[in-house]
């Protein structure tokens, strides 16, 4: 038999997961634990250094416009500082780390949670966001099966873990992570076997950032205040790109009710003041990853 010769990585990719979905299941979640494991501990550093690094874009922005206004105090930083170096190192000691000491969550239970130089305690948030990672990484192989879909679905949720713990951290959507997420959801629905027609993922991304710019503006004309920024209105249309318009809905009712109950609890134990703001970002994101996953379960109870 001749063998036949297909020079498109796709034919490449595809033999791949072929090979991959023969594997026995047990394998196969195997494997996407520790993917999504190895994907989150390089997520724990996207979201403590893209601030830095966007922050300090600006700052050099602001000088060369205004160099004779009077300069921030430095970030306490090294001044090659981005998501390939320098090399994490403990925040106390700076105590570089070892191979055996980034092991996503082995090694942080191996250190009991603390630097192996100095014994300061390391954030349990580090293990907590590998493991998350992880759990995303299975779920989109349960839900999807082995293929591109699962693949797809899970850098949707990897995205959209680091924006919303960025949002967390900062209240700040980085552009450089919500349009991006457009791009590739409006790129996953093309063709065929995607989460909505390409139809539905334009008129998405069009209603996803038109819904929540109507919201802010409703609000601060009405009241004056602003409830939410420009970052929250991207990343709805990024979430409309991937799931299409019609997701919309079931997910900005589950963001806006998670929000209030987080709300409610945080300044019922005192944790914040009534007035502040929340960051809306994380809900959007846990109102899109369930809806990944569970579909729109919610439509149903309305008829
Ligand atoms: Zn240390």
């Amino acid at each position: 038999m001749q063998p036949s010769f297909d020079p498109s990585a796709a034919h490449f990719a595809s033999r791949y997961l072929a090979d991959f979905a023969a594997l026995p299941v047990a394998v196969q979640y195997g494997f996407a634990v520790v993917f999504g494991l190895v994907i989150g501990s390089f997520l724990t550093v996207v979201v403590h250094r893209l601030p830095v690094m966007l922050e300090r874009a600006w700052r050099s922005e602001v000088e060369a416009a205004a160099p004779d206004a009077p300069k921030a105090a430095a970030d306490p930083y090294p001044e090659r500082f981005n998501l390939a170096v320098p090399r994490s190192a403990c925040p106390h000691c700076k105590h570089v780390l070892r191979a055996w000491e980034n092991i996503p969550v082995v090694s942080y239970l191996a250190l009991r949670g603390r630097c192996s130089a100095c014994g300061a305690r390391v954030s349990p948030r580090y293990p907590l966001t590998e493991l998350a990672t992880g759990a995303l990484a299975a779920l989109s192989l349960y839900a999807y099966g082995p293929g591109w879909a699962a693949l797809a679905g899970f850098g949707l949720c990897a995205t959209l873990l680091a924006a919303a713990l960025i949002d967390y951290d900062t209240r700040y959507l980085p552009d450089i992570l919500t349009l991006p997420l457009l791009w590739a959801g409006l790129i996953v629905n093309f063709g065929e076997g995607g989460f909505a027609t390409l139809h539905d993922a334009v008129t998405g991304a069009i209603a996803g950032y038109l819904f929540l710019w109507c919201v802010y503006w409703i609000f601060k004309l009405v009241r004056g205040v602003e409830g939410m920024g420009y970052g929250d209105f991207k990343l709805l249309a990024a979430i409309g790109a991937w799931l299409g318009w019609a997701a919309l809905a079931q997910v900005v009712l589950i963001a806006a009710v998670a929000g209030a109950a987080f709300g409610i609890v945080a300044t019922w134990r005192k944790r914040m003041r009534f007035e502040e703001p929340l960051p809306f970002g994380p809900f959007l994101a846990a109102g899109s990853a369930i809806t990944l996953f569970v579909g729109t379960p919610l439509y149903a109870l309305f008829g």
